[in-house]
């Protein structure tokens, strides 16, 4: 079953990566609004492929819900070590990320002035390339992008690049093939720290194969991230119910090995979650 965000500010949750987190969802509430539909994805296959800015929280909403969440969580003596944008969706999407994020800054300072809690983007990078992303992306405390595959058609494959996804003004017009370098390219340039996170997995989808783990994907792989050269990795197995019905879980064992394996090959702050 899809997993939802029902409310713009949810939690706190524990969690392994981030301690006590407090998520905020800029995106809609009871519906995934994404440019990617990736085959693992928890909130289950695309329903929109279009929207209006009004569907989604004004920073007006936003700056209201995160006040009465902290004020709540204050009043108990609660810090949160994180407040982290994530969602139904892809929250670099929304046209006011840009003011979003130095309010939420803001807000957190107020209310922990000694000791305010770090912001955390968990993100698919599409959108690093705009300038007003990327300043906001400086101050967050932790970037996680995501990069699942080395090659155009195993990235085609699993993040499933939406062709045709608009959000008011923002169209995407591009083949995944072409967006591909694009993103690779903002990855390389990126001028700000951040973890490259990737999802790792095998199985089938209409009839293709999927596999980002071994032989000629893995080694495409890692040349990608030697060239990106990301402050730190994490890695990640299948957790929830997925959207595409034949993929299989790796196990701890297994996903540790690809960590090691990423250590020996000379990556640093490689991390295997499972
Ligand atoms: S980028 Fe995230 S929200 Fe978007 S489809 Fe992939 S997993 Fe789902």
């Amino acid at each position: 079953m899809a997993f939802f965000h029902t409310h713009i500010i949810t939690g706190p949750i524990r969690s392994r990566r981030l301690g006590l987190s407090l998520g905020v969802n800029l995106l809609p509430v009871r519906n995934k609004l994404c440019n990617y539909d990736c085959v693992y994805c928890e909130c289950g296959w695309n329903t929109v492929e279009e929207a209006e800015p009004e569907q989604l929280p004004s920073p007006e909403a936003v700056g209201a819900a995160l006040e009465k969440a902290l004020t709540d969580l204050a009043a108990q003596g609660v810090r949160p070590d994180s407040i982290t944008f994530s969602g139904n969706g892809e929250p670099t999407l929304h046209p006011d990320f840009g003011a979003i994020v130095p309010m939420v800054k803001d807000c957190a300072a107020r209310f922990y002035p000694e000791n305010p809690p770090g912001l955390t983007l968990i993100s698919n990078a599409t959108q690093i390339g705009r300038k007003e992303v990327a300043e906001a992306l400086k101050l967050c405390q932790r970037v996680l992008l995501k990069l699942d595959a080395g090659t155009p058609a195993m990235y085609a494959q699993i993040n499933r690049f939406q062709k045709g996804f608009r959000l008011g003004a923002y169209r995407q017009n591009q083949e995944a093939e072409a967006f591909f370098e694009e993103l690779l390219r903002n990855l390389r340039a990126f001028p700000y720290p951040f973890t490259v996170q990737a999802l790792l997995f095998r199985g089938e989808h209409e009839g293709q194969r999927l596999d980002n783990t071994s032989g000629a994907e893995w080694e495409a792989y890692c040349r990608q991230l030697a060239a990106i050269r990301p402050q730190g990795i994490m890695l990640y197995g299948l957790d929830r119910e997925t959207p595409a019905k034949k993929l299989q879980k790796l196990s701890a064992e297994e996903l540790e090995r690809k960590a090691e394996d990423l250590r020996r090959r000379g990556f640093k702050n490689v991390s295997a979650f499972f």
